[in-house]
């Protein structure tokens, strides 16, 4: 009889003794580490240990850092030329190499997306949009903008929970190239790799006061939207919250870029490379745990493939390897916290209810923290709620086509816009399908690549402007088109 071999993986624990986590932390403001007034804790998704205490910023915070950003603008940033600013940018971008390790353990604990993700891309693309903007900072007359542009001054910047770190430096380095001063707020629930980078500021010798952190929920958020002293709001995260945004700022001078919610289309045409597309699916929806706002969430099938497509796709997702986000062979860590956990079991019951067919993976879930498995939906009708509303889990939601215009139909069928992937092996097809959909990005034959080089931004309700490249400096500039 013939054995069948099996190989088992042995944990590969990555050394949590890389960082040290002070059991509390104030904001950035000036310079300098100052203390907050009330507290509420950061917890590890992965086991919900406390890992320390994050301090909820008030009106006299913001107040204060605005205050610190203003002057640092008027005296300092705005007088230095670019190449001195430049300067400052490369030198935090190599600090963030540098301190890379500590970056990486830090964002996996306490946002729960395994190590070999924020090792691989989150920390080394974060690095990359800082040396890219770095070389744009004396560059600036000849970057197509107009011969002499001007930054707005101070931008207040809000970022979401799913790339804490990364979401910084698409903020942060742009904005600081093109001459701004910042006042920015990390997520309630991964601020501690903002809190490093204030430490990076620091090591670089940043003048005082051009990068303000200020942590804290909502709240916090709001009061810097609608702060006087902000001349520009750059935003990431839902588009309910965006839609709040933008009506705040309608009747001010501020200028917005806003980066919201998705539903991306990733269409599988028959004529695809089978195997290749498993993989681009699974890359698409699974890659840091879905919680994507570009995610390849509805999978768009052609039908005469759709069973074999589905059948590699399952064998495929049982090997996702489900755990410990500090293991180096984990594929799919934590959910990054109990409210997103809940809001994925909320509208993953609701696909139930309207008769789409689940199917998990099997996989043994740890039993303290909050864990999604990996599923799909077959069977989704484009009247379910599950095609139509952004999950932000490992859930992919499964559509069938038969003709190329109905694939291109069903992937517009969306109030979103922001990314879609395209598998075929025809390159006309590929050009037609990309020239017919309405999104901002669009893979082809790949999914989920990133570059500062790149913009980056979607089509109606996944926002306004674009960032990354030319266009993501242009939003930085007064008096330039975003688009
Ligand atoms: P998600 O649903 O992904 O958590 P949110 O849009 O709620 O996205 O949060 C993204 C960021 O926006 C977070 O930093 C959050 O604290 C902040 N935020 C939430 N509500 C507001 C608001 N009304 N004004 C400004 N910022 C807000």
């Amino acid at each position: 009889m013939e054995e069948k071999l099996s190989f088992e993986y042995a944990p590969a624990p990555e050394s949590r003794a890389l960082v040290s986590i002070k059991p509390k932390y104030g904001h950035f403001i000036g310079g300098k580490f100052v203390a907050g007034s009330k507290h509420f804790p950061t917890i590890n998704p992965a086991t919900e240990e406390v890992l320390s205490q994050i301090a909820r910023g008030g009106k006299s915070d913001v107040d204060a850092a605005v205050k610190a950003a203003s002057k640092a603008y008027t005296t300092t940033w705005s007088k230095m030329s670019g190449k001195e600013r430049g300067k400052y940018l490369f030198r935090i971008a190599r600090i963030m190499q540098e301190r890379s390790r500590e970056f990486a353990v830090l964002e996996t604990l306490d946002n729960g997306k395994p190590i070999r993700e924020s090792r691989d891309v989150d920390v080394p693309l974060a690095a990359a949009h800082f040396f890219y903007h770095a070389g744009w900072a004396d560059k600036l007359e000849y970057a197509g903008l107009g011969t002499t542009p001007k930054a707005h001054g101070v931008a207040g910047q809000i970022i979401p929970w799913n790339f804490p770190l990364l979401m910084l430096a698409w903020k942060v380095a742009p904005a600081l190239a093109a001459g701004n001063t910042v006042v920015l707020k990390p997520a309630e629930t991964t601020s501690l790799t903002a809190l490093l980078f204030a430490e990076v500021c620091q090591q670089a010798e940043l003048p005082a006061g051009v990068v303000n952190i200020v942590t804290g929920d909502g709240s916090t958020g709001a009061l810097i939207v609608n702060h006087p002293g902000i001349d520009k709001i750059a935003f990431t995260g839902s588009t309910e919250v965006g839609k709040i945004i933008a009506r705040a700022v309608a009747p001010t001078n501020k200028s917005v870029t806003l980066e919201l919610g998705g539903k991306a289309a990733n269409i599988i045409f028959e004529d695809a490379a089978i195997d290749e597309s498993v993989e681009g699916i699974v890359n698409g929806i699974f890659f840091n745990q879905g919680h994507v706002c570009c995610a390849g969430s509805r999978l768009i099938l052609q039908e005469s493939i759709a069973d074999e497509v589905l059948e590699k796709l399952k064998n495929r997702m049982a090997k996702i390897r489900v755990g410990d986000p500090m293991d180096k062979n984990t594929d799919l860590g934590a959910i990054n916290s109990k409210e997103q956990l809940l809001k994925i079991r909320e509208l993953t019951a609701v696909g139930d209810s309207e008769g789409a067919q689940r199917w998990s993976a099997p996989c043994d879930l740890p039993g303290k923290g909050f864990w999604f498995a990996p599923t799909i939906f077959t069977g989704v009708t484009q009247a379910h709620r599950i095609a139509r509303e952004e999950i932000f889990g490992p859930v992919l939601s499964v559509l069938t086509f038969r003709t190329p215009q109905e694939a291109i139909d069903k992937a517009n069928n969306t109030p979103f816009g922001l990314s879609a992937g395209i598998w075929s092996e025809k390159g006309s097809k590929v050009l037609w399908a990309s020239q017919q959909l309405r999104a901002g990005v669009i893979w082809a034959n790949t999914f989920n690549k990133f570059d500062p080089t790149s913009p980056f931004g979607g089509y109606k309700e996944s926002g306004w402007g674009r960032e990354g490249g030319r266009h993501g400096l242009s939003a930085y500039l007064k008096g330039v088109s975003h688009e």
